[in-house]
This record gives structure tokens, sequence and C-alpha cells, in this order.
């Protein structure tokens, strides 16, 4: 044993080789001296141990690879979605525009007029940037940007019925994932729930029968993530407006995805628009960035002038404010959308969704045709058409028709494989069906078949 323990190397030694000064230049210093200290005593630990007894030098080596290269690996990182889920939550939703992402480059490196009117010299606001490009998209009188959309609700509410009784259906108190509840966040915004109806089905007799001196607003909720189908009726925007309108009541509505093109354009089915519901009368409507907008995170509020004042002036505003970067992102985004065409053209989520089975299938042929020249006979690859999703709490119940690869590796099981995926450090996530792994082509852009390609293989070459 002391044999083995002499035989350990010294940190300074691992520090002078050529590999260690490439990690040094590339996280420096400490943080390599600290890796390999931590490599070599959990060596000697091993030795101690009687764990190891033989070649200390290349199992040393070993470990102080592994750890270096650990450093290097960021806990935010990019991966392949390969389930073909569009708005995937946990995936990071919508993949932003070339363009936007130039914006962000630009706004977050240099100082920017943020917050500077440029033509006055006097201070400006930063909600300017957006403002009349939401207002010609959606025909709303005015508009607001905050984080996100469950921002964009606690701030309607706080200022529009804090202190007072908000209505809303019992068939629209919706749960979205990530623990934003309806009935939560009125309470955090002050207002009390009054609910009305049942789960299937409310009348407008329920809203009005509701109505009493205590009443601040009406909530009207696009239940996104789920349908209620069969004996059931809710009530229109329309019809919604008409009777806040008859009581002097604003009318609230939390729209969720945030459609701007018609969704038949893109072979889904029928969702209301932001313009839609405004031209209905709906007073104020909420949405969000970053689901069918495709734009970063951020809560859109368009709506009655009157009201967005109110909420611009709301010290809550400045607790939910959004950034310089997501702000050159969604302005990017925005004015994507003054042509269609272009939005068709430049918009990722947009492109993929609307993305033909021809495509699909020539993408499929092409990943395949180069997959089984790598592999022989390590596994099977074969062509598979599969159901996507769009994902994000949008349209539950359409299906994407799909096309994409399942693979069968025949050195390995396949939870072994798909765990090897995981690991990788371009990870590839997918999904494990009838014992074959599959990856839908949906969402993996063309750009990216040459690493996908790669990271597919690199498990059978045991890189
Ligand atoms: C997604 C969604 C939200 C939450 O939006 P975030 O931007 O994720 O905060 C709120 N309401 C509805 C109806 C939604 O679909």
């Amino acid at each position: 044993m002391q044999d083995l323990l002499r035989s350990l190397p010294k940190v300074d030694e691992v520090l002078n080789d050529e590999e260690t000064k490439e990690y040094i230049s590339q996280v420096g210093r400490e943080p390599v001296v600290e890796a390999i200290r931590q490599a070599i005593d959990s060596i000697r630990q091993e030795i101690v141990n009687e764990k190891l007894s033989i070649d200390v030098r290349s199992a040393v080596k070993a470990k102080i690879k592994a750890s270096l290269s650990d450093l290097e690996r960021f806990s935010l990182q990019r991966v392949i979605n390969g389930t073909g889920i569009v708005l995937h939550t946990n995936l990071g939703r919508a993949r932003l525009s070339a363009e936007a992402i130039e914006r962000v480059v630009e706004v977050a490196a240099n100082y920017s007029n943020l917050e500077y009117d440029l033509e006055s010299a006097a201070r400006g606001s930063r909600y300017v940037h957006v403002e009349d490009l939401l207002k010609k998209i959606t025909k709303a009188e005015d508009a607001l940007v905050v984080n996100n959309n469950a921002a964009a609700v606690l701030l309607a509410l706080n200022t529009l019925a804090k202190g007072g009784e908000a209505i809303v259906s019992r068939g629209q108190l919706i749960e979205i994932g990530g623990s934003f509840r309806i009935p939560d966040v009125m309470e955090q915004s002050g207002c009390i729930l009054k609910e009305v109806g049942t789960t299937n089905k409310t009348h407008l007799e329920d809203y009005e029968n509701a109505i009493n001196e205590n009443t601040t607003a009406l909530l009207r909720v696009h239940t996104s993530n789920y349908k209620i189908l069969g004996f059931t009726k809710e009530v229109s925007t329309e019809d919604m407006s008409a009777l806040g309108l008859k009581y002097n009541l604003p009318v609230i509505e939390d729209l969720g995805s945030g459609m701007i093109i018609n969704p038949a354009k893109l072979n889904l089915s029928y969702e209301p628009t932001v313009a839609e519901v405004i031209a209905q009368g709906a007073d104020i409507v909420t949405f969000s960035g970053d689901k069918l907008l495709g734009g970063p995170q951020a809560g859109i509020i368009v709506g009655k002038k009157e009201y967005i004042e109110l909420m611009k002036k709301n010290h809550l505003n400045r607790a939910l404010r959004i950034d310089k970067m997501t702000l050159a992102a969604l302005e990017a985004t925005l004015k994507q959308y003054l042509d269609l065409e272009k939005a068709f053209r430049s918009i990722p989520i947009i492109k993929m969704l609307a993305l033909t089975k021809k495509e699909l299938v020539e993408r499929a042929d092409r990943v395949i045709s180069q997959l089984m020249g790598e592999l022989d006979d390590k596994a099977d690859v074969s062509k598979v058409s599969l159901q996507g999703q769009v994902g994000g709490g949008a349209l539950p119940l359409d299906k994407t028709d799909s096309f994409g690869i399942a693979i069968v590796p025949n050195c390995m099981s396949v939870s072994e494989y798909e765990s090897k995926l995981r690991a990788d450090k371009l990870p590839v996530i997918g999904r494990i069906e009838d014992n074959q792994f599959l990856i839908d082509l949906r969402t993996v852009d063309p750009e990216e078949e040459e690493l996908l390609i790669e990271t597919l293989i690199r498990p059978f070459v045991g890189e």
C-alpha cells in the first residue's frame, strides 16, 4: 500500500501537463487545482480502503480528466429535443429566431436607449420599444409587457380587482404546470375569488346573479391545457364584455398561448387569436411570449388604455419588470409578425409546426441512411410515423402527424442507450416505446442533424 500511495502524482506535476494547461486557460487556475486535488484525494482513499491495487497513475489520470471535463460543462446546457413536443416547457419552450438572437446579443453587449428618449434627451420608458408593435398586431389600444404570463395575470388582478370580488367560472379554475393556479394567483393579487356555474356549464346569468357592490372584475380564463367535452357551456367573450359594460366592470381574459396567426394555417384546431379576443370586446387580454408567439419568456398585456395606464403605475409592476434582453428578443419577434410570410419563414416554432409530412419523411430518410452507414450491425434503425404535440399547455387534444427514427441497439438495452444519450456532452432527449428509442424529427432543426447523428453514434463507439 505504501508503494501505491507513493506513486500518487503531486498536484504541481499534473499542473504542468499540456492538457491541464489547456483547461486552466479555459476555466482558470483555481478550479483546476481544486479538481486535481480532489481527484488525487479520492484515489488515495481508494488505495487506503484497498479498493485499488494496480495502475494508480492511469486511475488518477482518468479521474482528473473526468473532473476537469465536468468543470467545462455548464449546468444550463443545450440539448437536442427529439420528443416532437414543439413547446416543451422542461426543454425551454420556444427557440428564438436568428434575428431575435442577434438583437439580444447587440443589446446585451452594449449600452442602449432602454429607458432613454433619444429625441428629448430625457428619461424614457422601456415599454415603448414594443408598444406600437403590439398595438398593430393585436389592434388593442395599449400594451404592457412583464416577466411572464403569471405575472401579467397577477398585475392585472392586483390593479383592477384588489380588495373586491373577481368572478370566474368553475370550469376555468385552471392549473398550468409549474404551479400556476388561478385560485392562488387571485389570492396573491389581493382579490376574492367568486366562483360561479359548474365544472361543465356556466351561463351568463350565473355571472350576472353573482355581481354585487363588492364585485371588481370579471375574469375569463382560456382552458389552454385541457378541454371539457360533452354537455358543456361557456360564456363567450362577447357576452361577458356586454355584461362588463352594463355593470361598468373590467373583463380580463387570460388567453395563455397568445396565437397571432390563424391556427388553421398550421393545421391546428380552432384557438382564438389575440386580435379576435380584443375585437370581441375584452378589456384586458394577457398571454405568454414563449408559447405560440414563439418569442422569449414574457407576459404580454394588451387592452384598454385606461386600465393599462393604471397597471403601469402599480408599484408591483417594478418587481415584475421585463429585462432588456427579453425586450430585444420580443421586439424582433413581434416585428416578424408584421409580415406573416416572414413569420412563417423565420420564427422557429411556426416553421416546425408548419413542416409537412413530405419534408419530415425526407429528413428521416437522410438521417437514417447516414446512421446506417455508421452503425452497421450495432443497431437496427428504421423510419417511423409518430404523433407529436404542440406542448406548453397549448392545444392539448391536437396531435401533429410526424416522422422520425426508431433505434434498437444490439449490444446494450434500450434504456441503457437512452441514459447514455442523456448523459452525453450534447444530450439527446427522446422516448422509449415498445422497446425502441424514438426521435421525432419535427423538433430537430436540419442544422442540428450532424450533431444528432454524432451523439446517437457515441454510445456505440465508447467515446
Ligand atoms: C401558460 C399559461 C399561463 C402561465 O404563463 P407563463 O408565461 O408560463 O407564466 C397562465 N395562464 C394560461 C391560461 C396559460 O396557458
